[in-house]
């Protein structure tokens, strides 16, 4: 860590803008770390959380439930799942944060199959770069060596495949182009036999298939070819294993569809929530799972799910993901968001002439742009020349905030952006990669 570094204080937020103590205004350019949806202090979000706080602020859950969990179970239910698809999610287990809602689906799954005369199955597949949180049983899924490689010594092992990552894929064939790699990619789908190998391979040991759909945030917005989550989903279910679906980034409508897992048009046995479930106003997350997982926790005490978090299921953060749920099912949201995506694919095509500029790539909200050294051999830039961050610190100074992951910058706007507010985030991170690399 720097320890010169100087965090901008953040006092205030009004739609999609960070204010910060010094009364400089910023354009909220990753959503608060992914988690924002419709703005800051959105009057509907606010009104929720100002009603709730007039009857409770939190009771605990244990033993106990209370009217906004149970609303929001029924509610998640009916927002998760897909009329054509199978199997039905309807059970909703609650925690506080995405790294939770994680380490209790890897739980629910280990003490399932133990449950039912299967406890052998005690294997976990994920592709290389996998960030599911940062607990020790998130991080043991995970697959990131800058967040994971101190900690290896003392996680659990799982299986690793390699990622889905078409425009560093070595069986990618295809010369660069000015376009997401995805499109023009010339492979044989090699990345989805690999994984169907290796769970084969695991075969009846296999306890979990766990993936982020579609994109994988931390890893740096590898964006998944399609069909990639469907097909390696059919192959762990072939073998006995359940699908994990990480959805902390990619659900609540952030790629387009509540769930990422629904364009692929197959769903998880389990998924975990957070980050958006609030419209990014309070900690709360959600492991969904099926009937099938929530009976073989029923009959004797033993059998419980021993899990519970001080903070499980706060109603505060339950009232507000309910006001959530609703903001995202109503018309005007909908065209709200196709404005975003609409937008962040017209200004995406600008970043095509900077010759440092890689991979332009995007699933709904998420624009990732991809710095490398040499466009012609994809060389990335060394890891110590920090351009990423250089690059997203000098945006800051034209009045846009985001983070990048090493060289891959990020624009995740909340869905309330207009227009202009997204070409001005554009224009910032345009002039933020030219002030830090000259073409
Ligand atoms: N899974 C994914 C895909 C994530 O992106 C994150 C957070 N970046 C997490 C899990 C962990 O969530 P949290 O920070 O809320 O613990």
């Amino acid at each position: 860590m720097d320890p010169d570094f100087q965090p901008v204080s953040i006092q205030a937020g009004e739609g999609a803008y960070l204010i910060a103590s010094d009364g400089k205004r910023y354009l909220d350019g990753n959503s608060s770390i992914w988690t924002n949806l419709h703005g800051h202090r959105h009057p509907k979000l606010d009104a929720a959380l100002f009603d709730q706080l007039g009857r409770i602020a939190h009771s605990s859950f244990l033993g106990l439930t209370h009217e906004p969990a149970a609303r929001l179970a029924s509610e998640l239910v009916s927002y998760a799942n897909h009329p054509d698809l199978l199997p039905v999610l309807s059970r909703v287990f609650f925690s506080d944060d995405g790294s939770t809602a994680m380490e209790a689906g890897l739980k629910m799954i280990l003490q399932s199959f133990a449950q039912n005369g299967q406890a052998q199955r005690k294997d976990f597949i994920s592709p290389d770069g996998a960030y599911h949180g940062d607990t020790l049983g998130a991080m043991s899924l995970g697959k990131s060596d800058t967040f994971h490689h101190h900690y290896r010594p003392v996680l659990f092992p799982t299986r690793r495949v390699m990622a889905p990552a078409c425009y560093r894929c070595p069986f990618n064939r295809a010369k660069p182009e000015l376009e997401d790699a995805r499109l023009y990619r010339k492979c044989n789908f090699e990345c989805a036999d690999i994984a169907d190998e290796e769970i084969q391979r695991a075969g009846d040991r296999l306890a979990a298939w766990v993936l982020e759909p579609r994109v994988q945030g931390a890893a740096g917005m590898i964006m998944h070819p399609v069909g990639y989550a469907q097909r390696t989903a059919a192959a762990a279910r072939k073998v006995g294993a359940k699908v994990l679906f990480d959805e902390v980034l990619t659900g609540c409508h952030r790629t387009g569809t509540p769930l990422a897992a629904h364009a692929e048009g197959v769903m998880p046995d389990i998924v975990a929530l957070a980050k958006g479930l609030t419209g990014g106003y309070l900690p709360l997350a959600a492991t969904l799972t099926t009937e099938e997982v929530f009976s073989s926790f029923l009959g004797e005490p033993e059998k419980t799910f021993f899990h519970g978090h001080s903070y499980s299921a706060n109603p505060l953060g339950c009232s507000v993901a309910s006001a959530n749920l609703n903001l995202l099912s109503q018309q005007d949201t909908q065209k709200k968001m196709n404005r975003v995506f609409q937008t962040l694919k017209k200004v995406s095509q600008r970043f095509w002439n900077h010759p440092h500029v890689g991979d332009v790539r995007q699933e709904g909200g998420i624009l990732a742009i991809e710095m490398v050294a040499n466009r012609a051999t994809r060389a990335s830039f060394q890891s110590k020349e920090r351009r990423g961050a250089k690059i997203c610190r000098a945006a800051q100074d034209f009045g846009l905030l985001t983070r990048p992951i090493g060289d891959v910058l990020v624009l995740m706007p909340p869905f309330c952006c207009t227009e202009d507010e997204i070409e001005k985030m554009a224009e910032a991170l345009y002039q933020g990669i030219h002030k830090e690399i000259s073409s």
